[in-house]
């Protein structure tokens, strides 16, 4: 069975070759481009082939990875936007999404919160130039605030279980409630959410439904000073709505992982090119506004679960067998 891996990181490599060997593999190309019609005769007599989201997966590709004879498709991300699943379904081409525990992202969030709650940026860049002043740093305490967690999935789940520990209100909001949700936190209406709370989390897949559903209209509700987290996707928020509730003084500070119009960026050393994302530049300045390349999920452990989904995968499709977090 032969396998190709495309983008492929440095710390990916030693996993990949191991979980390769366990699964019979006896050819495993890899390579740190992404899986274009330029790339595709990489793949040539591979019966399955693994990327890391960046690639876009459409009609085209999937047409010619089914000529190619590949049988298997796998994305080392959770999310699989970018991919054309209907395409891969008439071409036959099996299609696997990675699975990893909510735990790193859910502990990140939690740190994005306090880090803004304690007004961590400016610290850290006076301390770095042996200004030890507190004038403007005063923070507030997690217990006294309201916390509005939207979208309570695995992660959105974890994040209020590690809330409960700080002694602060939780509210949810989820189109669907689940019970156990209930035992640390009260399900509310979005408006319920966006008037009452001082800290709102956003922990929704990007939809129709919820793309830019934070906009102008939202911010309007909102309080004054509410601080807002996304560790969840850039297009959830309308970012010129966000940028004007910043400068404007009624969001009191914003913390991101991730960013619309990302791709092609983030997860890369740009820092000798010309960036033309002038939202990112613009909002990075502000001093209660953190923001992080999309590392919320980067442990060791997610790591090794994305690498052994992928290639596990791969190698149950060769054999025509099923996997759990198969999508097509
Ligand atoms: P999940 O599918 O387990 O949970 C998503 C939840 O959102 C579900 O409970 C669903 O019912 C709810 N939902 C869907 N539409 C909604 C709507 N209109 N209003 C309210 N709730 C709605 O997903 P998850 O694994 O918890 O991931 C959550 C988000 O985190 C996703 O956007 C994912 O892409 C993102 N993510 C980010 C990172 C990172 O590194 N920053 C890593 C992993 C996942």
């Amino acid at each position: 069975m032969k396998l190709t891996a495309y983008e492929v990181r440095k710390d990916e490599e030693n996993k990949m070759r191991r979980y390769a060997e366990k699964c019979g593999v006896e050819e495993l190309v890899m390579t740190e481009l992404l899986l274009t019609e330029e790339t595709l005769d990489l793949a040539e007599g591979a019966s399955g082939v693994t990327t890391l989201g960046q690639s876009v997966i459409n009609e085209t590709i999937c047409r010619k990875l089914h000529e190619m004879g590949v049988k298997g498709y796998s994305t080392r991300s959770v999310g699989y936007n970018h991919v054309d699943l209907e395409a891969a379904k008439r071409y036959g081409i099996r299609v696997s999404n990675a699975s990893y525990s909510p735990h790193g992202v859910a502990e990140y969030t939690v740190m994005m919160m306090l880090m803004s709650l304690r007004k961590y940026k400016p610290a850290l860049y006076r301390i770095n130039v042996n200004d030890y002043s507190l004038d403007g740093l005063v923070g507030g305490e997690l217990c006294q605030m309201t916390v509005g967690i939207i979208g309570t999935g695995k992660i959105g789940e974890t994040v209020i279980r590690n809330l409960s520990g700080f002694g602060c209100r939780i509210f949810a909001h989820d189109i669907y409630e689940k019970e156990e949700v209930k035992k640390y936190a009260s399900y509310q209406d979005l408006d319920t959410i966006y008037r009452e709370c001082d800290i709102i989390s956003l922990h929704t897949p990007l939809m129709d439904s919820t793309y830019h559903m934070i906009n102008s209209d939202a911010i309007e509700k909102m309080k004054k000073n509410v601080i807002l987290v996304n560790c969840a996707r850039g297009e959830l928020m309308d970012i010129e709505s966000v940028i004007r509730g910043v400068e404007d003084e009624k969001i009191g500070a914003v913390a991101l992982d991730v960013f619309e119009n990302e791709n092609g960026i983030y997860h890369h050393d740009r820092k000798t090119d010309i960036i033309k994302n002038r939202e990112m530049a613009y909002l990075r300045q502000f001093p209660n506004v953190i923001m992080t390349q999309h590392m919320a999920f980067y442990t060791r452990q997610a790591v090794d679960s994305m690498v052994k989904c992928g290639i596990e995968s791969l190698a149950a499709f060769a054999g025509d067998k099923d996997y759990f977090c198969r999508l097509v």
